[in-house]
């Protein structure tokens, strides 16, 4: 077994929070109502895509009716419709659609995940949940870092958690990293290794309906990118 899939296992078996832990099951338990007939996956969500990515998008939590429904990361939910049909359009992935486990979803070059992978309430970990979790995202990163070339963080939580991984795995920031806001961007530096870390508004329903997250927004993020991986 590769040394990524024992880590999906135990992270998919993480029981470290107790809040997450029930929460995630309470909502196994009350169902939406499109999805009475649907067994909840309930448990941790572990990261999605290849095992040697060059660009690592980072979400989050899992959603409380999507991954925390079927089991993979954006998956199910209407973030996820946003994220993989921008992928797919940047070639990332081979299809737009991720409805469940069976749909045939692939990723090209590419690796999804989430900071924390236990689905929390109105989405918003505690400063505690975040630390515990962050010991799986410092375990993931080693193993997928290699050929990594950009980060895209969706969200000032990932963008904040992705700088502290890096910087922590002795990455400096080559200029002064701005404050989070759509488009930003910081590129990190250790050895000869370069990474891109590009900030996204997360493609939540509170940021595409009100327009503050549009399409053409979001496309133009992967095409910086695709661009920042076709240079390096
Ligand atoms: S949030 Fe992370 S550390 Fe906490 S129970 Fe879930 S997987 Fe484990």
């Amino acid at each position: 077994m590769s040394s990524l899939k024992v880590l999906n296992d135990e992270i998919s078996n993480c029981t470290k929070c107790p809040r997450l832990n029930a929460w995630r099951k309470e909502g196994a338990i009350k169902k939406r109502k499109s999805y009475q007939d649907h067994h909840y996956w309930a448990r941790p969500v572990p990261g999605f895509g290849v095992s040697n990515p060059k660009l690592l998008v980072v979400g989050l939590a899992p959603g409380a009716h999507g991954a925390n429904r079927t089991g993979r990361i954006f998956t199910g939910d209407r973030s996820g419709d946003w994220l993989y049909r921008a992928m797919h359009k940047a070639g990332f992935a081979n299809q737009a659609a991720s409805i469940d486990l069976k749909d045939g979803l692939k990723l090209n070059d590419a690796r999804v995940l989430t900071a924390v992978r236990c689905a929390p309430p109105d989405n918003k970990p505690t400063t505690i949940e975040r630390d515990n979790c962050s010991y799986w995202l410092e375990k993931e990163w080693k193993l997928i870092k290699k050929d990594l070339h950009c980060v895209i963080a969706l969200g000032s939580f990932a963008w904040q958690e992705t700088i502290k991984l890096l910087t922590s795995d002795g990455f400096e920031a080559i200029k002064k990293i701005p404050k989070f806001k759509h488009e930003a961007s910081a590129l990190f530096q250790k050895k000869k290794q370069k990474i891109l870390l590009i900030a996204s508004y997360h493609p939540s329903q509170q940021n595409t309906f009100t327009k503050r997250l549009t399409e053409p927004m979001f496309d133009r993020v992967f095409t910086l990118a695709k661009r920042q991986i076709a240079n390096s």
